[in-house]
């Protein structure tokens, strides 16, 4: 079977948005409506001759155990369903404490774990990103899912975690 890479993260970061950029196509379903994405989705991806299926993950709107707690959840589930995790943040807003926590449950995991920075559509934010090194995910990758910037640099590190 070929690995599998899960998508998470907060709603309207840009997960599905994202997993388009990588999936070359738009399969996902991108709203402005921060949690539309119901359920987890299942896509079969290829980069650098390998091939691998993406989870896109969402259902993270806060339910009655909080927002929080509820992308904990996720990425505790994601952490034993696949053999990597991609955490994804929106660098217009850093990290927050919802980030704080998963990177808590996601530091846990034997698993690899990358980081990715998205809406990232010019330089301006690029400093910033480097700060995100202290949630101790490693290497942050700073992405524009909308415009594509470096997507092709996190395939890179994708490919070789996976
Ligand atoms: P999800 O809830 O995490 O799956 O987020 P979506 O992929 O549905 O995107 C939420 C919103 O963020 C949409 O309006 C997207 O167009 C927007 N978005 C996604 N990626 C980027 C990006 O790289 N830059 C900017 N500026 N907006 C983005
Ligand atoms: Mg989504």
């Amino acid at each position: 079977a070929q690995p599998v890479l899960a998508v998470v993260g907060r709603p309207n970061v840009g997960k599905s948005t994202l997993v388009n950029r990588i999936l070359g196509r738009r399969e996902a379903v991108v709203q402005d409506v921060p949690g539309v994405t119901r359920d987890r989705v299942a896509y079969d991806a290829y980069w650098g001759g390998r091939r691998f299926t993406l989870v896109d993950t969402g259902g993270w709107e806060p339910d009655a155990t909080g927002l929080q707690a509820s992308v904990a959840a996720q990425a505790e589930i994601a952490m034993q369903t696949a053999d990597a995790v991609l955490l994804v943040l929106d660098a217009t807003v850093g990290a927050t404490t919802t980030e704080e926590a998963v990177a808590r449950v996601l530091r846990r995991s034997k698993k690899p774990v990358l980081l990715a920075a998205n809406k990232v559509d010019d330089d301006r934010l690029l400093a910033d990103t480097a700060s995100l090194w202290r949630l101790g995910l490693g290497e942050p990758h700073p992405v524009s899912a909308l415009h594509g910037r470096s997507s092709g640099d996190l395939l890179d590190a994708i490919i070789a975690a996976l």
